[in-house]
C-alpha cells in the first residue's frame, strides 16, 4: 500500500477557490471581487512606478545575493518600524524593541504565534474579532495557540459593534492575547473611531492583556500612512508593549515578493535584546534568512527621499481610487432604483466591502450575473472599476430587490 493511502481531500481554500471558478467563466462581464489584490481603473494588477524606479537603482548597483542576516536586512527592519512607529517615537528613540523582517504579513503573524507559543507566560489564548480575516485561526493554530473571539461586527447596522466588543473584552482573562486589526479591518471594512479605540486602550489595559496588532493596510485605508498608524501609536503611548505584523503587500504593491515586519515592543533595551536572540532561534530553523529582493525595494522606497514621495501619492492615488469606487457603486445602485439604505458601503474603510448580502444573494448574484466574490457577502472594492462599476450596481439591485 501507498505512503498516504490515508490522506483524505482537504477543502479548498474559500478565497481561491472564488478566483478558480471566475477563470472558467465564459461570460465576458463577469467580476472577481474575491481576492484581495490591488486593481487600477483598467481592472489590470499595478505595479506602482516607486516600486519600478528602485528597481532600476537596485540593479545599477549591481549587488550581491550573499545571505541576508536571519532578521533580514537591517535597512529595511528600520525604516520599517519607523513607518509603522513614527520616526520620533520613544520606544525607537530608546531601543527597546526588536523589529524582525518576516515573510510579508503572514509570516509574521505566524513567527509571533511561535514566538507566543513558546514564550508567552499568561494563557495560550488569541481573542480575535468576529469576523476577523480568515487565516488568523490556521496561522495560530498551528503555532500552537488556541483561537477564541470577541464581538466585532454588527449585522443590523453593516457597523462596529462597539458595545458588543466591550462587553467580550471586558470579560476576557488576563494576561490573553488579543489581535486587533490596526486599520481596514479585513473582512468588514469596519474600524473603530479614534475616541472608540482610546476605550478599548482602557479597557484592554484594566484587563492586562497582550496586544497584538495585525497592520495589513497602513497608507491603503485612509491614503495616511501616519492616520493608518494612529491606533497602533496611540497604544504605545499609552503604555502597551505590543506586538505589530506588518505587511508591504498591499500599500507598494508587493505582493509576491513577500515583504514584511514582526516587531515586539519591549520594557528596556536588555529585553529587547533578550527577545530577539530568541527570534533568530525561532526563525532559523523555518526558512534561516527571509528573501531580500522585495526588502531592498521596499527600503529604498522607504529612505530616498523622491521615491517616498512618490510611494505616499501612488498610496494616496489607490485609496482615493478604492473611496471613489464605493461612492459610485452606492450612487449606482440609487439610480437603479434601490430603496436599501447603502451608507455602510461608503462609510467602511480599506479594500474589502461587507455588503450585507445574504449567502442566496451572493449566489445569484454569482450564477446569474457571474460577479464573484466570498460567501459572507464581502467584495474587494479594488475589482471594481468605472467601467464594471454600473455591472455591479445593476446586479446587485436585482438580488436585493
Ligand atoms: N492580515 C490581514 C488582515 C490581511 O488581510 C492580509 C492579507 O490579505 C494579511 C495579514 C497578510 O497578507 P500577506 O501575507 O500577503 O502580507
Amino acid at each position: 500500500s501507498s505512503w498516504w493511502g490515508g490522506v483524505q481531500m482537504g477543502p479548498p481554500d474559500p478565497i481561491l477557490g472564488v478566483s478558480e471558478a471566475f477563470k472558467k467563466d465564459s461570460n465576458p462581464k463577469k467580476m472577481n471581487l474575491g481576492v484581495g489584490a490591488y486593481r487600477d481603473d483598467q481592472g489590470k494588477p499595478f505595479v506602482l512606478s516607486c516600486v519600478r524606479k528602485a528597481e532600476a537603482i537596485i540593479s545599477a548597483k549591481q549587488l550581491d545575493k550573499e545571505y541576508l542576516g536571519i532578521g533580514g536586512l537591517a535597512e529595511f527592519t528600520k525604516c520599517c518600524a519607523q513607518l509603522a512607529l513614527g520616526n520620533d517615537n520613544e520606544v525607537l528613540k530608546s531601543g527597546r524593541s526588536i523589529t524582525v523582517q518576516t515573510i510579508s504579513g503572514t509570516g509574521s503573524l505566524r513567527i509571533g504565534g511561535n514566538f507566543l507559543s513558546r514564550f508567552h507566560a499568561g494563557p495560550r489564548d488569541v481573542y480575535l474579532p468576529k469576523p476577523s480575516w480568515g487565516n488568523h485561526t490556521p496561522i495560530f493554530r498551528d503555532a500552537g495557540m488556541q483561537l477564541k473571539a470577541y464581538r466585532y461586527y454588527d449585522p443590523s447596522t453593516c457597523g462596529f459593534d462597539f458595545k458588543g466588543a466591550l462587553d467580550d473584552i471586558s470579560k476576557i482573562p488576563e494576561q490573553s492575547v488579543i489581535m486587533l486589526h490596526a486599520c481596514a479591518h479585513n473582512p468588514t471594512g469596519v474600524d473603530p473611531r479614534p475616541e472608540q479605540w482610546k476605550e478599548i486602550s482602557d479597557l484592554v489595559k484594566k484587563r492586562n492583556l497582550l496586544v497584538f496588532f495585525d497592520m495589513a493596510y497602513q497608507g491603503f485605508a485612509s491614503g495616511d500612512i501616519d492616520r493608518d498608524a494612529w491606533a497602533v501609536r496611540y497604544f504605545i503611548e499609552q503604555g502597551h508593549n505590543i506586538l505589530l505584523s506588518q505587511s508591504f503587500a498591499k500599500n507598494m504593491g508587493l505582493y509576491g515578493e513577500r515583504v514584511g515586519g514582526f516587531t515586539v515592543v519591549c520594557g528596556d533595551v536588555d529585553e529587547a535584546k533578550r527577545v530577539e536572540s530568541q527570534l533568530k532561534i525561532l526563525i532559523r530553523p523555518i526558512y534561516s534568512n527571509p528573501p531580500m529582493n522585495g526588502a531592498r525595494i521596499a527600503s529604498t522606497i522607504l529612505s530616498t527621499p523622491d521615491l517616498r514621495s512618490l510611494w505616499l501619492e501612488e498610496v494616496h492615488g489607490m485609496a482615493n481610487r478604492i473611496i471613489k469606487m464605493r461612492e459610485q457603486l452606492v450612487a449606482g445602485l440609487q439610480k437603479e432604483g434601490s430603496t436599501h439604505n447603502w451608507q455602510h458601503v461608503i462609510d467602511q474603510i480599506g479594500m474589502f466591502c461587507f455588503t450585507g448580502l445574504k449567502p442566496d444573494q451572493v449566489e445569484r448574484l454569482t450564477k446569474e450575473f457571474s460577479v464573484y466574490m466570498t460567501k459572507d457577502g464581502r467584495i474587494s472594492m479594488a475589482g471594481v472599476t468605472s467601467g464594471n462599476v454600473g455591472y455591479l450596481a445593476h446586479g446587485i439591485h436585482a438580488v436585493t430587490k
